[in-house]
């Protein structure tokens, strides 16, 4: 079998919004040189999938047609105001030439992901220009036009896989809580930096999920200057045992870099180390996994997160080829970004006691309230 798969084109990798947005899929091709630099890929357990666009009438599982019917005719570039009333046309969300395409695009590597984990074809599909979590059912919304997660997990639902979706970017992932707030198919968890600092606004401890799906949506806000010793541990205190509980066949993880503390669209402090750490965790939880890589705005740096993910995710340590060569190799404008070593950060004084205290009080909150209804 092949255990490992990337998914990849260098179309979607050289697509972009507008030139200056800040969502770069370019880093999907720097992501895979740090790959050829640092791991052996040329195996049989190692494999590049490209995949096709998706099939239009798979939008349909999450979308409403109207916002569809608005984002096709919103692929020639044309901008129109009655397209501002589902978030399309903004500085966040622009018009531009192609973007329905590159939308089924991203969602089509994100459904023949979930399918060949479904099928036994891999253990791990890791696909760097996915997890748009935050596109709703007819709106856009935080760079997301199409909720590619939402899709290929609806998918999977009627051939009775169990899901657990887990969200380690910075941002809350609303479009995904809202597609699966009342159901207890899936479980669906998201660590980010608090709502009241950060967009979109949501994702307070208090939304647990509805009906059926009472206590299988967890939210765990951070405060804003969180570091790695705070966020473990508080996963550690939260996720495992429930995802242990839930016993998931596959699991979907958005593994957006912006958590990161030189992320300038957001305000944690997680260092390469404590990210590494997250995903290695995460991988423990999974018989198969899709990682999906989210967000990251400093393009360098996410590549290397996702190049360390990739390490925690196959199970192998990078080993710099290049290592040695006169004059050696940098990534990127910064040495700093580019390198997959960070120097340690811990946070310390009344500004660390805040962030524990807040994080504990989160997870009373949610031992308290969530693992009760699981039994535990
Ligand atoms: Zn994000």
């Amino acid at each position: 079998m092949t255990r490992n798969v990337l998914i990849y084109t260098d179309e979607l990798a050289n697509a972009e919004y507008t030139p200056s947005h800040p969502f770069k899929p370019v880093r999907a091709k720097i992501f895979l040189e740090l790959l050829n630099r640092y791991y052996h890929l040329h195996d049989d357990s190692f494999k590049i999938e490209r995949p096709g666009p998706l099939n239009e009438e798979l939008l349909y599982l999450f979308h409403e047609k109207p916002y569809i019917d608005m984002l096709r005719k919103a692929n020639d570039g044309q901008f129109e105001p009655e397209m501002l009333a589902v978030g399309l046309g903004t500085e966040e969300n622009p018009v531009f030439k192609g973007m329905f395409s590159l939308a089924l695009a991203i969602a089509g590597g994100t459904y023949r992901g979930a399918m060949m984990l479904f099928d036994g074809d891999a253990r791990c599909v890791f696909d760097p220009v996915s997890g748009l979590h935050h596109a709703g059912r007819a709106h856009a919304s935080g760079f997301c036009y199409v909720n590619d997660i939402a899709i290929a997990i609806k998918a999977l639902l009627p051939k009775g896989a169990k899901i657990v979706y887990i969200d380690v970017d910075v941002h809350h992932g609303d479009g995904v809580q809202d597609a699966f707030y009342g159901t207890n198919q899936v479980f669906t968890i998201s660590l980010h930096e608090s709502g009241e600092t950060l967009f979109p606004g949501t994702g307070f401890e208090k939304e647990i999920g509805t009906g059926q799906g009472r206590g299988f949506n967890v939210n765990v806000p951070f405060r804003a200057g969180t570091d790695d010793e705070v966020y473990l541990s508080t996963f550690d205190a939260i996720v495992p045992p429930l995802v242990k509980c839930f016993r998931p066949d596959i699991v979907f993880a958005q593994i957006g870099g912006d958590a990161h503390r030189i992320d300038h669209l957001a305000h944690l402090n997680l260092t390469n180390n404590g990210y590494k750490q997250v995903i290695a965790r995460i991988n423990e939880l999974s018989p198969r996994i899709l990682a999906m890589g989210g967000g990251g705005y400093n393009v360098y740096k996410t590549a290397a997160l996702w190049a360390l993910a990739w390490s925690a995710l196959v199970g192998a340590e990078p080993e710099d080829k290049f290592a040695g060569l006169v004059g050696g190799m940098m990534y990127g404008p910064e040495v700093d970004a580019g390198s997959l070593d960070d120097r340690p950060f811990v946070l310390a004084g009344p500004e660390k006691e805040m962030c524990r205290d807040h994080a504990a009080r989160i997870v009373r909150y949610i031992r308290e309230t969530v693992f009760p209804i699981h039994g535990i």
